[in-house]
């Protein structure tokens, strides 16, 4: 199944084809804040679009994370991971931002410990 998404202002934005099983909802000190939910994929299979001059990043603990927000509305659709080596980056969409509410029926959702990890 095809889904997209976006910041709410609609600059920052993702396309993923998908078949949705499981969301990660993380209470890490950073996700809790935000209230994400997490669904992960490669950069390449992320179809991001993320004009320059449109977001910022943020980065902390390791920054190993690149979490990108829009700098105009403020909404993180996605973040991305930077591996040690810098090839085979991952990303972390945001599924609270796509364009139609995804349901949870038959979604396991999977409670990440992060804030002790
Ligand atoms: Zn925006």
């Amino acid at each position: 199944m095809k889904y997209t998404g976006s910041c709410h202002c609609g600059q920052l934005k993702f396309a993923i084809e998908a078949d949705i099983k499981q969301v990660v909802e993380c209470n890490c000190s950073h996700c809790r804040r935000k209230g994400v939910r997490l669904w992960f994929t490669s950069k390449a299979a992320a179809h991001l679009v993320m004009p320059e001059g449109s977001f910022s990043t943020y980065l902390f603990n390791k920054h190993q994370i690149a979490h990108h927000f829009c700098k105009t509305c403020g909404c993180a659709p996605f973040s991305i991971g930077i591996p040690p080596d810098g090839k085979g980056e991952s990303v972390a969409i945001n599924l609270n931002c796509l364009d139609e509410e995804l349901s949870l029926d038959g979604v396991d959702v999977v409670h990440y410990d992060g804030i002790n990890h």
